[in-house]
Parts: structure tokens; C-alpha cells; sequence
């Protein structure tokens, strides 16, 4: 139904939060045009923050009307109201677009977010929703125009659909900036796990009974059990992602990974400090054009992270940079 399911939601926000700077430093948030914007902003968030996945951002006339306070009779008023300001931050944008695209390449974000809407000819509901365009030429157009690509190409180009939200009563284990005893847990954990397996081991090798034995069978199965629950978490926060337990996330997603990112928060050193967040990495494969999810890598390619086509998963096996979003293609045998 829309044409922004490959928007890459990391890019979204980003671009969006840029701009609604814009408008902040220039005093221009109190103006219809940009409080439609704000309104759809907000919403879309909200959405991505409650796991939707880039194609569900879209919103009718009275959503964003009620959103941005601007609410409206009837859902004709509310739709001409929305046409007409849409018309006008397009303008905006335009009178603006040097001094936009001037604060976006100082803050290092390469596209421009547009309001778009879906087709209401025969009698449909039009839909409103944010899209991307890039800011330069020299930019390719990874974004929006993804499926424009060759198909011969062996590099892949990753993009996050989705950031899904954790299963209910698992989400303290997320959402918690990692620093102070947070951080020292992170390393007191094992060390602690350590010393009482070891103080068992000392109590079994001079004073072996049934006691010993069943505290020794009972705190190896909660350790077990623990390290099976904590290792995820550890990889992601040592190597900044990993692929995230099945029991996180909600079923219907398939493959979801951990990632450990900087917040805004700084630690007393100056380095940011950084918390775990649920994402969806996915690209299409550029050789079949089917979907390629990211799994651990087996054999030659142990300990990393690889990107897996459906149609093809021992042949058109990719590497995988969470940071550049890229990959080339890989064989399984070197
Ligand atoms: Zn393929």
C-alpha cells in the first residue's frame, strides 16, 4: 500500500530529529506546517518505539489533527487541513533548503525528511506518512530507491525495519542505561559465579557428602540456567551486537538482534554511556532477491555474524558491519 517499507528507521529518526532541531533553533514550531510535521513525528515514534515495523507508520487526516491539537469536526475538515499545511511545509522546506541542508551536514544526517500521502482516489482514505529523500547527489540512494539497485552487485546493503519492543517482563532487562553498579554487576556477575563454584568445588574435594553434592547439583543448575539467560546480553554489550534470544522478543519476529548503542547520556569520563536495544537487521539478497536475515556464523565464519539468504542460505552467505550497514559477499569454504 505504501511505498516506505525500506526506510531505514535508524535514518528516519535521525533525520527527523535533525530537522525538528531545525525548526526548534529557528523558531518556527509554533507554525501549522511544522506541527503537522511534529504531530506525524511524534506518532511515527511512537510507533517504532511500540515495535511497529517501517511499513505500519502511516496515519489518517483526524490522527494527526487530533495529535497536533488542530482537531477538526469532521474527517473532511480534517483532511483539507492536513492537504493544505502539507502544501505549506513543502514551501517551507523549499524557501529553507540551503539553510536545511547546511544543519543537516553539519550534524552528519545525508537525508531530508517529506511528508507524503497514500492514493484516495475511489473513495479511499488518504494516509500520511514521512519519507526520506537524500540531500546530495553524491549520496546513493539507499534509502528510498533500494529496489532501483543491480541485482549483479555481490555488495549488500542492510537496512533496520523494525526496533521491536521486548516481551513484557523481560524489558528491565533492556531499557537501562548501562553504567555505575549496572556496569559493576555487568562484571561483579561472573566473578561472583566464579567464587562460589569454586568455594563448592573445595567443599566437595575435603568434605564430600549429600549436602555438598545437592548444593553443588543445585547452584551448577542455577548457574547454568543464568549463563544461558545472561550470554546474549554479554555479547552484545562485549561486541556491541549479538543475536538476541528467541524468549525476548514477541513470536511473530523472526530474527531479531541485541544491540548495544550509545544514548545522549554521557559518563563522568565523557564516554557516552550506552544502553541494549532490541533491532531488525534485514537486506535483500542482491544476487536472488529474497530475504537475507542475520545468524550466527558456523565454520570458517565462527564467532561472527553473518547475513543468511532464505532461498540460498549455504551459497549466499554475506559478511555483516552493524556499523557501515554493509556487507560483500562470502564463501563458506576459504
Ligand atoms: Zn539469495
Amino acid at each position: 500500500m505504501i511505498s516506505n517499507n525500506q526506510v531505514d528507521l535508524d535514518v528516519l529518526i535521525k533525520a527527523c530529529e535533525c530537522l525538528k532541531e531545525y525548526f526548534v533553533k529557528t523558531n518556527n514550531t509554533e507554525r501549522k506546517p511544522v506541527e503537522i510535521f511534529l504531530a506525524l513525528l511524534s506518532q511515527s515514534t511512537e510507533y517504532i518505539e511500540s515495535g511497529y515495523v517501517a511499513s505500519d507508520l502511516f496515519f489518517d487526516a483526524n490522527d494527526i489533527c487530533r495529535r497536533s491539537d488542530n482537531v477538526k469536526a469532521d474527517y473532511l475538515a480534517a483532511k483539507d487541513f492536513i492537504t493544505r499545511h502539507r502544501k505549506g511545509f513543502d514551501k517551507l522546506v523549499k524557501d529553507n533548503i540551503k539553510d536545511i541542508s547546511h544543519f543537516c551536514s553539519l550534524n552528519n544526517v545525508g537525508y531530508l525528511p517529506i511528508i507524503k500521502s497514500t492514493d484516495s482516489s475511489g473513495g479511499h482514505k488518504a494516509y500520511f506518512y514521512i519519507d526520506l529523500i537524500p540531500l546530495s547527489d553524491n549520496i546513493t540512494l539507499e534509502v528510498g530507491l533500494k529496489t532501483k539497485r543491480s541485482i549483479d552487485s555481490v555488495v549488500i546493503e542492510y537496512s533496520v525495519p523494525q526496533l521491536p519492543k521486548a516481551v513484557t517482563w523481560a524489558k528491565p532487562l533492556l531499557n537501562l542505561k548501562i553504567s555505575g553498579w549496572k556496569f559493576y554487576s555487568y562484571i561483579g556477575l561472573p566473578i561472583l559465579a566464579f567464587v562460589i563454584a569454586y568455594c563448592l568445588l573445595l567443599w566437595n574435594l575435603f568434605a564430600l557428602s549429600n549436602a555438598s553434592l545437592i548444593y553443588t547439583i543445585i547452584m551448577g543448575s542455577v548457574l547454568g540456567g543464568l549463563y544461558y539467560l545472561l550470554v546474549p546480553f554479554y555479547e552484545a554489550i562485549s561486541k556491541r551486537i549479538g543475536i538476541a534470544p528467541v524468549w525476548l522478543t514477541k513470536l511473530k519476529i523472526v530474527s531479531s538482534q541485541l544491540r548495544y548503542v550509545r544514548t545522549e547520556s554521557k559518563r563522568s569520563n565523557g564516554k557516552p554511556i550506552r544502553a541494549l536495544q532490541l533491532v531488525v537487521y534485514q537486506a535483500k539478497c542482491p544476487i536472488c532477491g529474497n530475504e537475507v536475515l542475520i545468524e550466527k556464523g558456523k565454520y570458517a565464519h565462527k564467532g561472527r555474524l553473518v547475513g543468511v539468504c532464505d532461498e540460498s542460505p549455504r551459497e549466499h552467505i554475506f559478511s555483516f558491519d552493524h556499523a557501515t550497514k554493509r556487507g560483500k559477499l562470502i564463501s563458506y569454504v576459504f
